[in-house]
């Protein structure tokens, strides 16, 4: 038909050869196997399009992004292909999240002495701390430089700030709209910003742990800011990340340590234990090797569990975890040293594997959990969810080099954990 079409002067040939192109697209693409037309790509592509420090380091953000969607990142972090950004006269969630790590990084480490020694904060008074917490958080606004100059960011400024240090010391003290500061025995939600809330809730903390690092490198170094993931096939993956807290006790042999991740969005730690999340083990991981080697201890003496730290301005934080608990009854459950040292390295050695290898299908994750809704290639990658356990079972059963994160899966962490044999990961 798209012949007669040519025949008769109604298409042109480069016309045809669209249509033509397109139906045989649409046909590979509605098979549940996997083909060039499912983002399939030779190594030499792959080569020659990332990078070698793209293929060479894998971040907890990189992992994530390729287990959400293959396609999706292949587009961003292959191709650099982004939507621009949107332009807003008010801080975003990132302005936000930098400002809260700028100032928790120079309130702490402003502190202590040298970088690993615990800081308690009983051991101040609570007003010395709120200016001190001011201080940080004015320097880390200018440091950062944010170009708002509008009612909006100044708002936004009193929900970090109100109500720390004094009226005098604070020109944002009062995040009333009367512009008189209220007495403290009035003070309302409003009136007590997220730094104060935030320090409340520290300063309350009974915890035997103590804030140790902060923003470090995951290889504890500034001039080795990387650390190397044993695989499961004896070689290493090159891991980079920054940690934003890790509180420990005196005797760090005495008690697990914690790392944070400070969190400005949605956390879930299902998203962490179901292998679409890495932050959390690799920086367990990571802490485990940079504590012992910075205290000179032995590495089984260590144990690091992890927290998400939710960041809700003006409302304050609360910590979500430990992960240990989602995975195990604790940090002294075999299943979480299994979870940290088997499947882990299991997971990241796929996802390394299938990035080499060029799997960029669109993703088989559920779209909310994909999030396709708010994706900068929905038009173009013509996902099919309703395909996808099909898919899945396809890529099984083809041993097909690809990672299908467990979230897709009905299938518990325990299930996954070594003295389990599940037939779909012989020979991954
Ligand atoms: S819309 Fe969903 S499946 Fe398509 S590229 Fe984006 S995240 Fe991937």
């Amino acid at each position: 038909m798209v012949q007669a079409c040519v025949a008769a002067g109604d298409l042109t040939d480069s016309q045809a050869t669209r249509l033509k192109d397109g139906a045989e697209c649409a046909a590979h693409r509605s098979d549940i196997t996997l083909s060039d037309y499912d983002g399939q790509l030779d190594t030499s592509t792959v080569e020659a399009v990332f990078s070698d420090e793209k293929l060479e380091r894998l971040s907890p953000s990189r992992l994530k992004g390729y287990a959400k969607c293959g396609f999706a990142y292949f587009m961003n972090r292959g191709l650099g292909l982004d939507a621009p950004d949107d332009i807003s006269t008010e801080p975003d969630t990132l302005d936000i999240g930098d400002v809260v790590h700028e100032t928790l990084e120079r309130f702490f480490s402003r502190l202590q002495t040298t970088p690993g020694e615990p800081v308690d904060l009983s051991d101040y008074d609570f007003e010395m701390l709120e200016m001190q917490l001011l201080t940080a958080a004015l320097d880390a606004e200018a440091e950062l430089d944010l170009s708002y100059d509008s009612p909006f960011y100044t708002t936004w400024k009193s929900h970090l700030l109100a109500g720390l240090a004094t009226p005098a010391e604070n020109d944002h003290y009062d995040a009333s709209t009367t512009g008189q500061p209220a007495p403290e025995s009035e003070h309302s939600r409003r009136d007590r910003g997220f730094f104060l809330r935030f320090l409340e809730e520290e300063y309350s903390n009974d915890s035997e742990l103590h804030p140790a690092w902060f923003e470090t490198p995951v290889g504890f170094d500034h001039d080795t800011p990387t650390f190397e993931l044993p695989l499961p096939d004896g070689t290493t993956a090159t891991i980079s990340g920054v940690i934003d807290r890790i509180d420990i006790t005196q005797d760090v042999t005495s008690e697990p340590a914690s790392v944070f991740d400070y969190k400005t969005g949605s956390t879930n730690l299902k998203r962490t234990v179901e292998g679409v999340e890495f932050q959390l083990p690799l920086y367990a991981i990571a802490a485990t090797h940079g504590i012992a080697t910075t205290t000179d201890q032995p590495s089984a003496a260590i144990t690091v569990d992890a927290h998400f730290y939710d960041i809700d301005v003006p409302n304050g934080v609360s910590r979500k975890g430990p992960l240990s608990e989602r995975v195990g009854d604790g940090p002294a459950d075999p299943s979480y040293e299994a979870f940290l040292e088997d499947l882990t390295p299991r997971r990241v050695h796929q996802i390394d594997e299938a990035i080499r290898n060029g799997a960029f299908h669109p993703s088989v994750l559920g779209p909310r959990e994909a999030g396709c809704k708010y994706c900068d290639y929905s038009d173009v990658c013509d996902v099919r969810h309703h395909d996808r356990y099909d898919l899945i079972e396809h890529i099984d059963e083809e041993n097909a080099t690809a990672y299908v994160a467990d979230r897709s899966r009905e299938i518990a962490v325990e299930d996954r954990l070594p003295g389990v044999v599940m037939h779909e990961w012989v020979g991954r």
